[in-house]
C-alpha cells in the first residue's frame, strides 16, 4: 500500500514535506507528493462561496489500487446540507480530500499558530485516510476517527488510532 498526497490549487511545498512525514510515520508506508491539479473553479458554488467538496473528489485519479490519494486543498469545502465539512472520503476509491481553510487560527481571528495548524492537517488527513480503509467514527474521543463536529473536538483527539481502530487497518 501506498499513500500519495496531491496539493490542489497552491499549497507551499514546505507544508506537503512535514505531511508527507507525518503520514509516512503513523501509517508506517510509502508515501509520496505527486501533482494534483489547480483548477479549482469547475467546483465552485458563487452562492455558497464555497467548494463543492464531492465535485473535487471525484476528480482525484489513482494510479493503482493499492493507493490511498489525499487531495489537500486551501479553500473551503461544503456538501450539500452542511455548512462545510473538513474534509470528505471516498471508501469505494480510496480517496479522499481535506481543507486547510479552517484549521488556521486565523480563520477565528486568533494568532497565527504553525504547530497547531501542521497537527490539526495530520489529524484530518489520518482521519480521511481511516475512512478509505472502510474504518467508521470511534466513539473514543482521544481516537483520531472520532467525529470533529468543531475544532475544538479535533484538538482534543490524537493523530493517532486507538487500539480498537488501529487493527482494522490492513496495509
Ligand atoms: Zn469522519
Ligand atoms: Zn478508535
Amino acid at each position: 500500500m501506498k499513500i500519495t498526497l496531491k496539493p490542489l490549487g497552491n499549497i507551499a511545498d514546505e507544508i506537503m514535506e512535514k505531511l508527507k512525514d507525518r503520514i509516512g510515520d503513523i501509517f508506517h508506508c510509502p508515501t509520496e507528493i505527486t501533482a494534483g491539479f489547480s483548477d479549482l473553479a469547475q467546483a465552485y458554488t458563487p452562492e455558497r462561496k464555497q467548494y463543492f467538496s464531492s465535485k473535487l473528489l471525484a476528480s482525484l485519479k489513482k494510479s493503482g489500487r493499492d493507493e490511498k490519494v489525499v487531495g489537500i486543498a486551501d479553500v473551503d469545502l461544503y456538501v450539500p446540507r452542511l455548512n462545510f465539512v473538513f474534509g470528505e472520503a471516498d471508501i469505494g476509491s480510496g480517496a479522499a480530500i481535506v481543507s486547510l481553510c479552517r484549521l488556521r487560527q486565523e480563520y477565528y481571528g486568533l494568532a497565527p499558530d504553525e504547530a497547531l495548524f501542521l497537527e490539526r492537517i495530520t489529524k484530518e488527513i489520518v482521519h480521511e485516510l481511516g475512512h478509505t480503509f472502510g474504518l467508521g467514527h470511534c466513539p473514543n474521543n482521544k481516537c483520531v476517527m472520532h467525529f470533529s463536529n468543531s475544532l475544538a473536538d479535533t484538538d482534543l483527539k490524537e493523530a493517532h488510532f486507538c487500539n480498537k481502530c488501529r487493527p482494522k487497518i490492513i496495509l
